[in-house]
C-alpha cells in the first residue's frame, strides 16, 4: 500500500530551510526591486541576488525542475510542486531559485526536442540562469485557437524566413531568444503544418513594437510584447524538433507550464489565506473580533476547504506526472487543474480583500495583483473554457452510449434483470408464501 501523504524528513528539512529563506531574504525583493524579476540585474543588483543563488545551489534546490536526464537537478513534480507553493509567495522566489515561468517550460521543451548543439546554446545558459527566454506563439488575432494562426516560415536556399506577428511574448524585450511557433507548411493542415523555431532576439527582423503591460503599469511599459517578424532568416538548424512537430512540442511546453503556475498559485492562495485569518482576529467590529462573524467564519472556511481540494488535486497531478512521465497520461487532470485554479486565486483573495475593508482595496495591501493574478491565471497557457472542454473530451473517453434507448441505471431496466438472475430464490420466496 504506498499511499502516503508525509514528506520524508531530508526533503522536509530542505522545505523547512526554503520557507524561512523565502520569508527572510526573498519576498523582501518583491518591495525592493518591484517588477525587476525579468530586467537583467545591474551589479548593484547582482551583488543581492547573486549570493541567495548562491545559497540555493549549496542546498542543491537550484533549477529543479528538469531531472537529471533532462539536464537539471530536480527530484520531480512532486517535490517541485512542495517547493513550489513556497516560492509563489514571493514573485523574485522562482528567480531566486532558477525555475520561473516562462523559463522551465521552455527549457524542458529544448531539453526533450533539442538537438545537441541546441542544448549548448539555449538550455544550458537557461539552466545556469545567465539568460531569459521568451515563447512566442499568441498572435493579436488567435490565442486560444493555435489553427488560427498566420505567422509564417518560408523554405529558402538552406534555411527559412519568417514573417507575420506574435503577440503577449512575454519577456521578448529582456530575453536572450524566443521559441517562436509558426506555419511551415499551410497545405498540411493546421495539427501537421507548424514548426517551432529557436532564435537569438538580437536576429535581424525581430521587432518589437510594443510591451504590453498588465494593469497598474502604466501605457506602454510591460513584459509582454507585441512582435513583427519581419523576413527573420533563420538557418535550417533553428529548427527545434522536427519540421511540422510545434503541437506535439506546445502540448509537452504547456503540460508542465500550467502544472508548474499551479504550484505556485497554492503558495499565494495560502497567503490571501493567511491574511484573512490574521485580520479575523485582529479586528474588532460590532462588539466582537471579524473571527467571530459567521459571514467571516464562512469566508474562512470555505477558503481552506477550497485550497485543500486544489492542493490534493494538484499533488496527485504532479505525483501522476512522476509516474507516468507522460503529459498525455495526464491531460485530463493538468486541464482540471487549469480549470479550477483560477477561481481558488479568485475566491480566497477576493474574500481577503473583503475582510480587511478599505484597507484591502487600497494600494497598500497586494490583492488587486493576487486579483488580477488569477485572471491571468485563466488565460495565460490557454482560456479556462478550453481547458474545460479538454477535460470533457477525456472524461467522456472513458464512457460509452447506452445499448437501447433506457439508460443503464433505468430503474424498471434493472430490476428486471435482477428478476431474471435471481429468478430461482424468487421463485422459491414467492413459493414459500
Ligand atoms: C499574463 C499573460 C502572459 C502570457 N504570456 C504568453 C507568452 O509568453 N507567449 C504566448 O504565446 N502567449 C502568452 N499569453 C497569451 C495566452 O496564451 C492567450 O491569452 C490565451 O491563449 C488566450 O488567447 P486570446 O487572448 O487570444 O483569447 P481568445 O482566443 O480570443 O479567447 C477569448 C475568450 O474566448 C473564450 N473562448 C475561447 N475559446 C473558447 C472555446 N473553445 N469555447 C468557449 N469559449 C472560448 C474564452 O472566454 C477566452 O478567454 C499570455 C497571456 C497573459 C494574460
Amino acid at each position: 500500500m504506498a499511499w502516503d501523504f508525509e514528506t520524508e524528513p531530508e526533503y522536509q528539512a530542505q522545505l523547512d530551510w526554503a520557507d524561512e529563506f523565502v520569508r527572510e531574504e526573498v519576498e523582501p525583493l518583491d518591495l525592493a526591486w518591484p517588477n525587476m524579476q525579468f530586467v537583467p540585474p545591474d551589479e548593484n543588483l547582482r551583488r543581492v541576488i547573486d549570493p541567495l543563488r548562491a545559497q540555493v545551489r549549496e542546498r542543491g534546490l537550484w533549477a529543479t525542475h528538469l531531472g537529471p536526464a533532462l539536464g537539471g537537478q530536480g527530484h520531480g513534480q512532486l517535490k517541485l510542486s512542495l517547493l513550489n507553493e513556497i516560492l509563489g509567495r514571493s514573485s523574485w522566489a522562482p528567480l531566486i531559485f532558477g525555475c520561473q515561468a516562462p523559463d522551465t517550460g521552455n527549457a524542458e521543451i529544448i531539453a526533450h526536442y533539442g538537438t545537441e548543439a541546441q542544448k549548448k546554446q539555449y538550455l544550458q545558459p537557461l539552466l545556469d540562469g545567465e539568460c531569459f527566454s521568451s515563447y512566442s506563439m499568441t498572435e493579436p488575432q488567435a490565442g486560444s485557437d493555435p489553427t488560427q494562426f498566420t505567422c509564417r516560415a518560408e523554405k529558402d536556399g538552406d534555411g527559412w524566413v519568417i514573417n507575420g506577428w506574435k503577440f503577449f511574448s512575454s519577456n521578448a524585450s529582456t530575453a536572450r531568444f524566443v521559441i517562436v511557433m509558426v506555419v511551415t507548411n499551410p497545405d498540411a493542415g493546421a495539427y501537421r503544418g507548424m514548426s517551432m523555431f529557436l532564435i537569438p532576439t538580437d536576429t535581424p527582423g525581430i521587432n518589437i513594437v510594443r510591451n504590453v503591460g498588465l494593469p497598474g503599469e502604466p501605457l506602454g511599459e510591460g513584459h509582454h510584447a507585441l512582435i513583427h517578424y519581419e523576413n527573420v532568416r533563420v538557418p535550417d538548424d533553428a529548427l527545434l524538433g522536427g519540421e511540422g512537430q510545434a503541437f506535439a512540442i506546445a502540448q509537452t511546453r504547456l503540460g508542465g507550464g500550467r502544472i508548474h503556475h499551479a504550484m505556485r498559485t497554492i503558495g499565494l492562495a495560502q497567503k490571501a489565506l493567511d491574511m484573512m485569518c490574521e485580520r479575523a482576529l485582529s479586528r474588532r467590529t460590532q462588539g466582537s473580533l471579524l473571527a467571530d462573524k459567521q459571514f467571516v467564519q464562512g469566508f474562512i472556511a470555505d477558503s481552506y476547504a477550497q485550497l485543500k481540494q486544489f492542493r490534493l488535486l494538484v499533488i496527485h497531478t504532479a505525483w501522476a506526472i512522476d509516474k507516468h512521465n507522460d503529459y498525455r497520461k495526464v491531460r485530463k487532470d493538468i486541464a482540471a487543474v487549469k480549470v479550477v485554479m483560477p477561481a481558488v486565486l479568485h475566491d480566497i483573495a477576493s474574500r481577503s480583500l473583503q475582510v480587511h475593508g478599505a484597507l484591502g482595496a487600497s494600494n497598500e495591501m497586494p490583492f488587486h495583483q493576487m486579483v488580477m493574478g488569477s485572471y491571468v491565471m485563466g488565460l495565460a497557457d490557454g482560456p479556462t473554457e478550453v481547458h474545460k472542454v479538454t477535460v470533457a473530451k477525456q472524461v467522456l473517453r472513458d464512457y460509452k452510449p447506452s445499448d437501447d434507448i433506457w439508460p443503464t441505471q433505468h430503474l424498471p431496466k434493472r430490476l428486471a434483470a435482477a428478476k431474471e438472475k435471481y429468478a430461482e430464490f424468487l421463485d422459491h420466496e414467492v413459493g414459500n408464501l
